[in-house]
């Protein structure tokens, strides 16, 4: 999302912007999933009300006629399982999402930039005109001008070590980037029929980290659209410390263990999901940022920019505005005297 708000700024402003994504769709961590009559969003829920620019990306630019408010609060749970309402205030603010999918704003981004789908950069070569891109050693992509890297922290870490810099560049760069620590997340989508019991919240959080599952979100109250009639889809987010332990577990033994979890916490007699889904996050939410500035002031002079939400956080709207800022960063910094 980062970078398909900065492709745009930069656009706008007459640069020539080619994206690579090694996915074969846009959005990154936030996008969607479509199996089985269900539409699900294994990464980010919705999105925040952020500054005017996001909102206004949201909104007006990119505004969909699929752009929906989830209706229903998110209430809170304790380590003891113990629900209650949330917090008032920030239940009142929207929450955004599409009917089909949170996909919708990254494929409505995408139109009218030239992206390069399933294409994995592996690693990349200053040279004096510019940026060369390679998909594997001996395999190179194209030569740029400028190069923006829009990956968690760790990745883009990754791909620094594995490139060639000048200018004593890569140590300073790893530095900095080494600052952003990631949280892994392993998100776990449970289809039933019939339906769950309705309930007066869309979706629980873990307020005490004291629980193996962070999230659980009723997925078809976001709209009819995302679960066949009389089905329901639950998607249970586990906690960091419980995602890191079962980082290797495989599927069918993790299953049964969360399908027991959720069944306890919401305290109702639910059969074992028809339809199950597991998506594991290396990179999930930042627990601790990068320095864009200081970054970006030592690599920008050399025609490299780094944007994304290591360096504000990890929310769509925090990475769509810091797309543009940073962008915007280095329209000022290349513009003519
Ligand atoms: C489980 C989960 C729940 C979340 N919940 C919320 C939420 O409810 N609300 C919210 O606002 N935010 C939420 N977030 C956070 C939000 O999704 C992110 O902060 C935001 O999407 C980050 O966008 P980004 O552009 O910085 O990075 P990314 O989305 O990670 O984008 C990086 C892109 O680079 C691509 N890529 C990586 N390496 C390479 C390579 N070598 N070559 C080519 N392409 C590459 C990736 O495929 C990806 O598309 C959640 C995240 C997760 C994982």
């Amino acid at each position: 999302m980062s970078g398909l708000a900065a492709a745009h700024i930069l656009q706008d402003a007459g640069y020539a912007v080619t994206l690579f994504e090694q996915e074969h769709n846009p959005g990154g961590r936030a996008n969607t999933h479509k199996r089985d009559g269900f539409i699900f969003d294994p990464g980010a829920q919705y999105i925040k009300q952020g500054t005017p620019d996001s909102v206004s990306f949201i909104t007006d630019r990119f505004s969909l006629p699929d752009l929906i408010d989830i209706a229903k609060p998110v209430w809170i749970f304790d380590g003891a399982g113990h629900i209650q309402e949330g917090d008032p205030i920030q239940n009142a603010e929207p929450k955004w999402n599409y009917r089909h999918g949170l996909c919708m704003l990254a494929k409505r981004m995408g139109e009218g930039l030239d992206i390069r789908f399933e294409t994995h950069i592996a690693h990349v070569q200053q040279t004096h005109l510019g940026w060369n891109l390679y998909a594997a050693p001996d395999q190179l992509i194209r030569s740029f001008e400028y190069l923006l890297i829009t990956l968690p922290a760790p990745a883009a870490g990754a791909l620094i070590r594995a490139s060639h810099l000048t200018d004593d560049l890569r140590p300073q760069i790893c530095s900095a980037l080494a600052a952003a620590h990631y949280h892994p997340l392993i998100s776990v989508a449970l289809g039933y029929r019939p339906r769950p019991i309705n309930r007066p919240y869309y979706a629980l959080v873990n307020t005490d980290r004291q629980h193996a599952v962070s999230w659980l979100a009723w997925e078809h109250e976001k709209a009819p659209e995302r679960a066949p009639a009389d089905t329901g889809l639950l998607i249970a987010q586990l906690a960091s410390p419980y995602s890191a332990e079962h980082r290797d577990t495989p599927d069918a033994d993790l299953l049964p263990e969360v399908v027991e979890r959720v069944k306890t916490l919401i305290d109702e007699d639910l059969p074992f999901p028809f339809f199950t889904d597991i998506q594991r996050w290396p990179y999930a939410l930042p627990s601790s940022k990068a320095d864009a500035e200081n970054l970006n002031a030592l690599t920008m002079p050399h025609g490299l920019t780094f944007c994304g939400d290591a360096f504000v956080g990890g929310r769509v709207h925090l990475a769509i505005e810091h797309g543009i800022i940073v962008a915007g960063q280095f329209i000022a910094l290349h513009a003519p005297a």
